[in-house]
């Protein structure tokens, strides 16, 4: 039971659980490379931590998953805690409207992504952390193990490597960004970079325990260290609830109603301010790359909670 509103989290979990588990849902497991391909479809696991400490966990929340574009909250975390204010000269803050690798946007907004969280969005960022971090990957990777409070959270090499033989159309976005300007460094290098970002593998309750940073407005719940400002954070959850989730980012308001966050590996996360995180992960996607349980889920819990953002 989550103290401070009373509400039986575990019950309305386990309810929701049991309720879709065994629907058969449209959807199909991302394919273009093989890592991805041969996950079972029906892995289901949620985990919700309260920010008063209560943790409920339903189905395969222990089991490592690849967080794939979920990283790029991540990353744009900390680029905007590097670089302040001056990162929206290089990146927009408004949803796309587009698939998520979408290239049409950038010919007229002259090589400027349209907000951090689609692929050349993400890319941009990852331009900047290449150019601002001592050891790109090492000291991305100890970012991500002191939000998470978790040393166990990996790249998967194997992932990042095959993300990078198929990877022709991130290939392009750079390219096309770099002829702008908009690319600093070796488009090798940054795509390198991204591949790994895209390629962390974390549990529900890891990824859970990560995201309580934004509900708790910038500052990690176990140290206490702050790790983007109040104002900071309020932008990266605007973003979340904007742009979240590509061409479904209104359809996820619409029935959820939180900031949140998808991946083509089948994980979602959303926040709920002063109150919660949770992680679901179910690996069939739907048309626009979401997973349909882990829409489906959160529709529920928060019907069933009576409690959304709006
Ligand atoms: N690695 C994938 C890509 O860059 C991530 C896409 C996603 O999760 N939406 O295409």
């Amino acid at each position: 039971m989550c103290l401070l509103e009373q509400i039986n989290y575990q019950l309305i979990l386990s309810d929701i659980y049991e309720e879709i588990a065994n629907i058969d849902y449209e959807g199909n497991v991302a394919n273009y490379i093989p890592q991805l391909a041969k996950v079972n479809p029906e892995k289901f696991g949620i985990h919700l931590c309260c920010l008063n400490e209560g943790n409920y966990a339903m189905g395969d929340s222990n089991e490592k998953f690849s967080i794939q574009s979920i990283s790029k909250v991540l990353s744009l975390t900390l680029a905007f805690s590097m670089m302040g204010d001056k990162l929206w000269e290089r990146v927009g803050v408004e949803p796309s409207g587009n698939p998520f690798n979408s290239l049409i946007q950038l010919e007229t907004e002259n090589g400027i992504p349209r907000n951090p969280l689609i692929n050349s969005g993400a890319l941009v960022i990852s331009d900047i952390l290449v150019s601002n971090l001592v050891n790109p990957k090492a000291d991305y990777l100890s970012f991500i193990r002191k939000i998470s409070g978790s040393d166990e959270i990996q790249y998967n090499t194997a992932v990042a490597n095959s993300e990078k033989e198929t990877g022709f159309r991130n290939t392009a976005l750079i390219n096309f960004m770099k002829s702008f300007g908009n690319i600093k460094n070796d488009p090798e290098t940054v795509l390198d970079f991204y591949f790994h970002l895209c390629s962390i593998e974390m549990t529900c309750k890891e990824l859970a325990r990560t995201f309580l940073l934004f509900a708790n407005h910038g500052t990690l719940t176990g140290t206490g260290e702050c790790i983007v400002s109040r104002s900071q954070s309020k932008r990266v959850n605007a973003i979340m609830q904007t742009c979240g989730f590509y061409d479904e980012a209104g359809e996820f308001s619409f029935k959820v109603g939180l900031p949140g966050k998808s991946g083509v590996g089948g994980g979602i996360v959303a926040i709920h301010p002063d109150k919660y995180s949770i992680a679901v992960w179910s690996p069939k996607l739907n048309k626009k790359g979401n997973s349909t349980k882990g829409m489906k889920t959160l529709e529920l819990l928060t019907t069933r909670t009576e409690l959304s953002i709006f």
